[in-house]
């Protein structure tokens, strides 16, 4: 069995093929670097994504949000649940820490609010 995906590791996308065997992966090609071949591989069983969305600010409106670091795509919705359920203070600058270790990830901000 074949499944064929675009890369998105960089913007390159090149076209890779998996080739599947009893459920196990016993080929890449498409691939121009070992990056890919690891996103292939991954994506085949356990797809992640980094996960975007905002958080309420105290003081009113949102502050943009995002994940570290992909998280596995059966764990999103759980992710948005525990974000959806947050609050934060200003000041903060981009890249702090709003929420630690969710589901492996922690939530950093996207944007700085004086
Ligand atoms: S295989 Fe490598 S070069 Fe091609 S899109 Fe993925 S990361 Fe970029």
């Amino acid at each position: 069995m074949k499944k064929e995906l675009t890369c998105v590791e960089c913007p390159m996308g090149c076209r890779i093929t998996v080739l599947l065997e009893d459920n196990k992966v016993i080929g890449v090609e498409g691939n121009t670097c070992a990056r890919g071949k690891m996103y292939a591989e991954n994506e085949v069983f356990d797809p992640k994504r980094v996960v975007t969305s905002t958080v309420k600010l105290s003081c009113g409106g949102v502050l943009p949000v995002k994940t570290d670091r992909p998280v596995s795509k059966k764990d999103m919705f759980s992710v948005m649940k525990v974000i959806n359920g947050a609050c934060c203070k200003a000041p903060v600058k981009t890249g702090d820490v709003i929420i630690e270790n969710v589901f492996g990830a922690n939530i950093i901000s996207a944007k700085t609010v004086e």
